[in-house]
């Protein structure tokens, strides 16, 4: 699943109107432009629901795209009556976003198209159909579960410290908890734990004052070393990254740790495969 940098590197796109993929054509920035027409064919992909949505978008200005976690946001002014909406696209396993001339045929796969005056329409292109679409009122309704976003200036050392010790339970668990930290997946969770020198299973609660400025430390580090690179392409959804090629424990079972040549463990916390250094990293 695309996490924070991912998806902060598709949005980055999508404003420049670059395309998401070699191959595809580049388009003017959808910021500014009206949405002209909506479409949509698969109802549990689409809150409300289909006819809403679609009915809503139309006659609507794009004020700004955005990320919130792993959330994308388009931040909607009405022409009619100047209130501000939302519609929000989470990706979950499968969501790609590919913007066409408008005109250009729906691929099977494309569940929701939103078309803009400037002659282009965004395809939500979801095979597995776990992705989702919401067009609402108050963006609080889809992100208000979200805790802090990382890599705003307000995430500092001191916010994070009383965050963290409240918690109980394992690192790794922690860190994958959107309600504690927006964004964090189970890439980064690994990378960042990696370089705190934070066994996954290590008690949140256990931590000193220097390991937890080292984990604050680590977070940030690991998602702006992602979005530096664009993001990791680990499947065929997210093709264009290049983060998988720089990953310090990630996928990479066996081979040896960069720091200390221990080959790397591998792991399950719930139901995802966890990277470590054995090494490193001690409970
Ligand atoms: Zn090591």
């Amino acid at each position: 699943m695309p996490e924070l940098p991912e998806v902060e590197t598709i949005v980055r796109k999508l404003t420049r109107g670059e395309p998401a993929e070699a191959g595809l054509p580049t388009y003017p920035s959808p910021v500014g432009a009206e949405i002209t027409h909506a479409w949509g064919n698969w109802q549990n992909s689409i809150r409300p629901s289909i006819r809403a949505v679609t009915r809503t978008l139309p006659g609507h200005r794009i004020e700004s795209l955005g990320r919130r976690g792993k959330y994308i946001v388009l931040t909607l002014q009405s022409g009619a009556d100047a209130s501000v909406r939302y519609l929000i696209i989470h990706l979950k396993m499968s969501g790609r976003i590919e913007v066409r001339k408008t005109g250009y045929p729906r691929h099977k796969h494309v569940h929701f198209t939103c078309g803009f005056d400037t002659g282009y329409t965004l395809h939500f292109h979801d095979a597995r159909k776990f992705g989702r679409v919401y067009c609402v009122d108050d963006l609080e309704t889809v992100t208000g579960h979200l805790g802090p976003e990382p890599l705003e200036s307000d995430f500092t050392l001191r916010r994070f410290r009383p965050l963290i010790a409240k918690k109980t339970g394992g690192l790794k668990a922690l860190l994958l908890n959107q309600s504690f930290i927006a964004g964090v997946g189970n890439i980064y969770a690994d990378e960042a734990l990696w370089r705190a020198r934070l066994h996954p299973f290590y008690r949140a609660a256990e931590l000193n004052g220097r390991q937890v400025a080292a984990l604050h430390k680590a977070i940030r580090a690991s998602l702006n070393d992602g979005i530096k690179h664009n993001g990791a392409a680990i499947d065929w959804v997210y093709p264009e990254g290049n983060y998988q090629n720089f990953f310090r424990v990630y996928g990479r079972t066996g081979q040896p740790c960069r720091r200390c040549w221990t080959p790397i463990e591998r792991t399950l916390v719930g139901q995802r495969s966890t990277h470590f250094c054995p090494q490193c990293q001690r409970l």
